[in-house]
């Protein structure tokens, strides 16, 4: 798209249907810059019928896509990747346009993105079945590894690109087709993802983009189609139970990628500088709006107020503004429904008695979703910041006395996606990181997330996991030939 002459924030607003880029037949919805609040551009809304027809344009690309071989597969894969990385900048500017994360945040977001389809390419030649001794003789035992077929990949705001290279890089990879229903809020990623896999050559069906205002009905309308036989999601707790209930008719295999509440403890053996650092990073990336975001942190009594203070000065000097900005590390928040959650949750523990160290205001001089970098102390677990995601700039702080203790409230909620600890001492580093009850656990360690590893949650935080050579089983059938000869 960079060839034929094209801005460098010219949007493409149509969706994919097959072969063709389509205008909404349900009109056009805008897309707002969490920046300014204003709208950026509109976008094709959708109707129903136009997300059954890409379901049927992935259905009737399927046969010819599974039977390429793996490599084929694989050079339109690198293909991508590679355009992902020619317009790195590009990408990485539509982003922050319509999310609102730092332009270096977002640009790292490309990369990280490319990588889940880049390392999926690779992994999607490695399918391998197995035959297995048979108990009679004469017969044999084949498995074989089929991909799924059509799968439909309904994507959150947060990671415009990486939420859905990280299902549709395993999903196509192993054969499957797709079609993608980004998330309102950020439709624009998802459209120029998908202009570069038509000019890397995907053939026409084999990925769609549907764009709508109306997620619940076309929700519907994909749980609903017997020709969708995957359904992989990412987002909140809510939508995901809402998405297994209707599950129920034609049991599509279901992967669910879901909220978190994550902890992050700080031992008194730690390396407070360290801590400080990787929590930072973990707290405040993307404005705190990842389901990976610490949402609490425990410290240990000896270390807690040194810890305090040199978090309070690190956060003091985090700069706020908006993302186009080079110079920003914390853009706005992406709406008003988000930042008032934020509101909400300080407003709460500041009724209820937690100490405002620094931050705890908004910053409307800059626009109406900012929100400054907050600390907050002496706080208990009746609070809804120390209860729910916050998804928002906010760090609390609670001190504790025994490794115990920090475990215990550690694992009381009914999440358990991402959980952070600090120590240096090797047996602690064995024993805390296994009775945590969590999905990734960053030891030392608050940007764990990569291409190669397996990523999602225990209890409420979903089903399944993608990353690596985990998220290739999503896309798979086990096939058992049993041979009498
Ligand atoms: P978040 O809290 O991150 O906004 P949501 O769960 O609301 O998470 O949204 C994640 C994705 O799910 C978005 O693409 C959204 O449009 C979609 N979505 C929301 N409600 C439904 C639904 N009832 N059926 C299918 N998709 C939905």
């Amino acid at each position: 798209m960079r060839e034929d002459g094209r801005k460098a924030l010219e949007f493409e607003t149509r969706a994919r249907i097959g072969p063709a880029w389509a205008e909404g037949e349900s009109g056009r919805f805008a897309v707002h810059d969490p920046a300014t609040g204003e709208t950026l551009c509109e976008v094709a809304d959708c109707s129903v019928a136009q997300t059954e027809s890409a379901i049927e344009a992935a259905h009737a690309a399927w046969p010819q896509w599974r039977s390429a071989t793996a490599e084929a597969r694989a050079e339109a894969l690198r293909k991508l990747a590679q355009a992902m990385h020619a317009n790195e900048t590009r990408l990485a500017r539509i982003m922050t346009r319509e999310q609102g994360k730092p332009l270096a945040e977002a640009a790292g977001e490309v990369r990280y993105a490319a990588g889940f389809i880049a390392w999926a390419a690779e992994e999607g030649k490695r399918i391998y079945g197995e035959t297995i001794p048979s108990p009679k003789a004469g017969k044999r035992i084949w498995v074989h590894r089929q991909p799924v077929g059509v799968v439909a990949a309904i994507t959150p705001w947060n990671f415009p690109l990486a939420m859905i290279t990280r299902k549709i890089g395993p999903a196509l990879a192993v054969g499957c087709t797709a079609v993608v229903k980004p998330a309102e809020l950020t439709p624009l990623s998802a459209l120029a993802l998908m202009e570069l896999a038509v000019e890397a050559g995907l053939p026409p069906g084999v990925l769609n983009v549907v764009t709508t205002s109306d997620a619940e009905a076309h929700g519907k309308a994909i749980l609903g189609d017997a020709r969708v036989r995957k359904v992989s999601f990412t987002g909140s707790t809510e939508v995901g139970k809402w998405l297994v209930r209707a599950a129920a008719e034609h049991l599509p295999r279901l992967s669910l990628e879901l909220g978190g509440h994550a902890p992050a403890i700080v031992f008194d053996d730690a390396d407070l500088d360290q801590a400080v650092e990787e929590i930072v990073a973990a707290k405040f990336r993307n404005c705190g709006q990842t389901c990976v975001c610490v949402n609490r942190i425990y410290v240990q009594r000896p270390v807690a107020e040194a810890f305090m203070q040199k978090l309070a000065a690190r956060l003091e000097a985090l700069r706020v503004g908006p993302g186009m900005d080079p110079a920003a590390e914390i853009g706005p928040l992406v709406d008003r429904a988000t930042f008032e959650k934020v509101e909400r949750h300080v407003a709460d523990a500041r009724a209820r008695g937690a100490k405002l160290v620094c931050g705890g205001q908004a910053l409307p001089e800059l626009g109406p979703t900012y929100y400054a970098p907050t600390l907050l102390t002496e706080v208990d677990h009746e609070m809804l910041v120390m209860r729910e995601e916050t998804f928002g700039p906010v760090a609390p702080v609670c001190v504790f006395d025994e490794e115990q203790q920090a475990i215990d409230w550690a694992n009381d909620t009914d999440f358990g996606l991402a959980a952070y600890f600090f120590s240096r001492g090797v047996a602690r580093c064995f024993r805390v990181g296994e009775a945590l009850e969590y999905g990734i656990v960053g030891i030392n360690d608050g940007r764990p997330s990569t291409p190669e590893a397996p990523f999602g949650g225990f209890k409420q935080s979903g089903w399944g996991r993608e990353g690596g050579k985990y998220a290739m089983d999503a896309y798979l059938e086990t096939k058992y030939l049993s041979w009498s000869l």
